[in-house]
């Protein structure tokens, strides 16, 4: 079975302190029962991405939430290829969710850093195929570009590597302007 890399925004650790927090105030019986619940939910999304039920969000597609039955907490989160990252984690019993849209360029950046996306072959819910690597000159250290073949149009453009995930493409879907690749 594949395994997948489990990691956190920074968002989604901020919510996890501050409910630990409250945790430890509030609940003496059991002041470790929320920790305890979350590693074990982040042990099990290491092995089955496919966990919980999916959460309608326009700005981070493909996300799902899964219940923490005992504390009672959504644990929200999305999976790539090779990586799972945890986008937030909030009251099951509130009315409310966390401003996903505040936390796309968070989980992006997480994306990216688990390696995720900016692996050769990724493809992004816009058809955007990473095709390679390139290091081009910049002001004060090479920049690392990756280049993004469209599918639809096949043009070629060069993109940071935390843009991959939700990347258009410049020439037929009103993309931002590409890097250039040389
Ligand atoms: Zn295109």
């Amino acid at each position: 079975m594949k395994r997948r890399r489990v990691v956190t925004t920074p968002e989604a650790d901020e919510d996890a302190r501050r409910i630990d927090e409250w945790w430890m105030e509030n609940r003496g019986a059991a002041p470790n029962l929320f920790l305890e619940e979350l590693a074990d939910a982040l042990a099990l999304l290491e092995m089955e991405a496919g966990v919980g039920v999916r959460q309608p969000s326009r700005a981070i597609p493909g996300l799902r939430r899964y219940l923490l039955r005992s504390t009672r907490y959504h644990l929200y989160f999305v999976h790539g290829d090779d990586a799972v990252v945890v986008v937030g984690i909030w009251g099951a019993t509130r009315r409310t969710t966390p401003r996903f849209a505040d936390r796309v360029a968070s989980t992006s950046a997480a994306f990216a850093a688990a390696g995720d996306m900016t692996t050769p072959g990724f493809v992004n819910r816009n058809g955007q195929e990473v095709m390679r690597v390139v290091d081009v000159p910049g002001t004060e250290q090479p920049q690392r570009v990756y280049e993004l073949r469209c599918r639809s149009c096949a043009h070629r453009y060069g993109s940071r590597g935390s843009d991959n995930f939700d990347r258009q493409c410049p020439a037929c879907q009103d993309g931002a302007p590409g890097m250039p690749l040389a």
